[in-house]
């Protein structure tokens, strides 16, 4: 069923056999149509620009209601070292009003930089562990209901290139914390399976010429402590090519502690497709998610206030939601999110 709602009037088509399709709004002739979700979802990967926050927060605010989302997660992007990190304090402070509309991963700013200075360095002893153990208990006592945005390979774009071998050993002293804390990491790594060279279409510099391989050492790391929660962000938004759902598969299958969380971007389609035209999941990635329905979030990487330039983020995102069945659509939407991040029931 197809609903169109104009100014106050509820019209029902139903288009073809299909059960559900998407839910149009429009409030006026002036504005475009807007996608909302058919069932309350929870985002568990969003930004706030940080200048201004407030103003940030109240266009989230804005934004989740006109969706239908139940709650955002917002984490602070993964950075190098800098002298102004943006991280867990400031999203404390402008979030802590609506517990229950907002939630907030930490380390971004500060962990992450930490580990791309002990990869530059070669530095990783005791006192390093140290320092990097107290802020990230510090970034829990804050309210952060788990570690991100982390990465191991980060292509340059908003932020600069990143590398850092996924099993660093600040990243098993990570999965450590959040395994005796029960908290999730969320992890931005480019899927490199073996050594290879830069795709041709990305510009080399920034970034280098020969990327890493990396899923041996993502591996050992989700291995390392089996009670750490790891989130692989941005399933559907791959620049490699590399990140197939036979990989997908084997590494599902393989450790009971990954969960995949998917982004689908309008302006930058990912190189392993997981949609056809009409937003539906394409054959083999439906099967995967039907084998494994309670590893799928929805991580949308939407950037709020919303960029002005047409299709975002989120939308792609619900479109993908509102066309799984209903089965699957309950746990994409609400319940794996709930149990994976330990999110309140109401
Ligand atoms: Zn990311």
């Amino acid at each position: 069923m197809r609903y169109r709602w104009t100014r106050g009037l509820v019209m029902l088509a139903v288009v073809g056999t299909a059960a559900v399709a998407s839910v149009r709004r429009a409030d006026s002739a002036a504005q475009l149509p807007a996608i909302v979700s058919t069932v309350p979802y929870i985002d568990t990967h969003a930004h706030l620009e940080p200048h201004p926050l407030d103003a940030s927060v109240a266009a989230a605010r804005r934004a989740m209601a006109a969706q239908n989302a139940r709650m955002l997660i917002f984490l602070p992007p993964p950075e190098r070292p800098t002298a102004d990190p943006f991280d867990s304090e400031p999203l404390r402070d402008a979030l802590q009003d609506s517990p229950k509309a907002f939630a907030f991963l930490g380390g971004g700013g500060t962990l992450n930089a930490m580990i791309e200075d002990a990869v530059r360095t070669g530095v990783s002893g005791p006192e390093v562990q140290r320092r990097f153990r107290e802020r990230a208990e510090e970034i829990l006592r804050q309210g952060a209901i788990g570690f991100g945005e982390m990465t191991a390979e980060h292509f340059a774009g908003g932020t600069p290139y990143q590398y850092a071998p996924p099993d660093h050993p600040l990243f098993l002293l990570l999965s450590d914390i959040a395994a005796r804390h029960r908290v999730v990491i969320d992890v931005h790594m480019e899927a490199v399976p073996q050594p290879m060279a830069l795709p041709a279409d990305l510009p080399s510099p920034p970034n280098p010429g020969e990327l890493h391989d990396n899923i041996a050492a993502f591996e050992r790391l989700l291995r390392h402590n089996r009670a750490a929660r790891i989130v692989w962000a941005h399933l559907g938004s791959d620049n490699t090519g590399e990140r197939t759902a036979a990989l997908s598969r084997r590494l599902l299958e393989a450790h009971p502690n990954l969960f995949l969380e998917y982004k689908l971007d309008p302006l930058s389609p990912g190189k392993t497709a997981l949609v056809d035209a009409d937003s539906r999941l394409t054959p083999g990635w439906m099967q995967l998610l039907r084998d494994f329905p309670d590893r799928f979030v929805i991580g949308s990487d939407q950037h709020y206030p919303a960029p002005a330039n047409g299709a975002q983020r989120w939308e792609r995102a619900v479109e993908l939601l509102n066309r799984l069945p209903d089965d699957l659509r309950a746990k994409v939407a609400t319940e794996n999110a709930i149990r994976i991040y330990r999110l309140r029931r109401s």
